[in-house]
């Protein structure tokens, strides 16, 4: 199913809460919401589900606008937090419920059922009192419950909070091969960047209330649409500079760069894109971080500002000053 936001809004008092947000979440895709807290996250995917009631615009799935109808009959698959599972019902009881409510008769719910806590690999724990179960367990039956009625759209509002890493880590890969396989639109909410980047094929930076950008997560990350974004979603440095001639000019040092147009321009440098040795930039280092894979490095420019970049042994030591350059076909220039 193919859903709508167009310009979605939601006022509490003086907060825009979610302001004139448009956007098109295609059949089969998983799309991540992700900001700051406080962004608006919460709050438009409890518009999507029926929650809430938006002050101006529209909610379509398909071709037919929903906001007059009520949550329990749009369709909607439900993993939030907040939800708990009943622990008045054994775990086959709990994913059988929402066909029960429906009128499903018995046999057929139980046997649905079975067949979702089999797709889920958790059939041995059916007649298990939910109480009793770990945190990941506890997460796949809720995600059981939520496929049972067969929804339209399945909305997950940060599905992992809890979770140890190890776990986190494994059950997003599982999701994302079971989302595939049967072919879920999914919109996903999460604060962590590495979770929407691992799960969704597209993703939306909200900020205030409003759309930064859009795109997959490579687009995002490689060529972000601004500061904000570059800040959001993984590292970066943000250096000012002067673009003019075929050369950056940081102040401190010059950087051979063939700029679309001249003036003052923020240049964004992901860590792994600056490495030591030659290079025209200098820097003193601060501190370094053994990270297994890489040593992530803080450095002072000679202007006194920060610079965070990777290397992947210790090549110097905090005090040295070292030379730099960066891989200029890396780099974002945004006038
Ligand atoms: P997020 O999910 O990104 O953390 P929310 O959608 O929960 O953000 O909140 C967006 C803004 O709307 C915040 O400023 C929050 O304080 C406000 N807000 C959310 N829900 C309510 C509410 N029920 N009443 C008043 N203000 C709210």
């Amino acid at each position: 199913m193919n859903i709508q936001l167009e310009e979605l809004t939601k006022r509490y008092g003086e907060t825009e809460a979610v302001d004139s947000v448009s956007l098109t979440i295609h059949e089969g895709e998983t799309f991540g919401l992700i900001g700051p807290s406080g962004c608006g996250k919460s709050t438009m995917l409890r518009m999507i589900a029926g929650f809430e009631t938006p002050d101006h615009g529209d909610v379509i799935f398909d071709d037919s606008s929903v906001v007059d109808i009520p949550p329990q009959v749009r369709d909607v698959g439900l993993v939030f937090q907040s939800i708990a599972l009943f622990n008045n019902m054994s775990v086959i009881e709990n994913v059988a419920f929402g066909p029960r409510m429906r009128g499903v008769e018995t046999e057929q719910r139980r046997g649905d059922a079975q067949d979702i806590l089999e797709l889920l690999d958790i059939s041995e724990l059916a007649d298990r009192d939910p109480q009793n179960l770990s945190g990941g367990q506890k997460q796949r039956v809720a995600l059981g419950r939520a496929l049972a009625i067969e929804p339209r759209v399945l909305l997950l509002d940060e599905p992992m909070t809890g979770l140890d890493a190890t776990l986190k880590r494994r059950l997003q890969t599982e999701m994302v091969a079971l989302f595939d396989e049967l072919d879920m639109t999914a919109i996903h909410v999460t604060h962590d960047q590495e979770e929407a980047m691992v799960m969704c094929d597209r993703i939306a930076v909200l900020n205030d209330g409003q759309i930064e950008q859009v795109g997959t997560p490579t687009e995002l990350y490689e060529s972000p649409a601004n500061e904000f974004v570059a800040d959001f979603l993984g590292t970066s440095n943000i250096l000012d500079a002067t673009a003019r001639n075929g050369i950056l000019d940081f102040g401190f040092a010059e950087v051979p760069f063939e700029c679309a147009e001249c003036g003052d321009v923020a240049v964004i440098v992901r860590p792994e894109h600056i490495s030591p040795g030659s290079g025209s930039l200098r820097a003193k280092i601060t501190n370094q971080f053994y990270l297994g894979e890489k040593v992530r490095t803080f450095g002072l420019l000679p202007d006194g500002g920060k610079i965070i970049f990777d290397v992947d042994r210790f090549v110097a030591q905090p005090g040295d000053e070292i030379s730099l350059s960066m891989d200029t076909d890396r780099i974002r220039v945004i006038g």
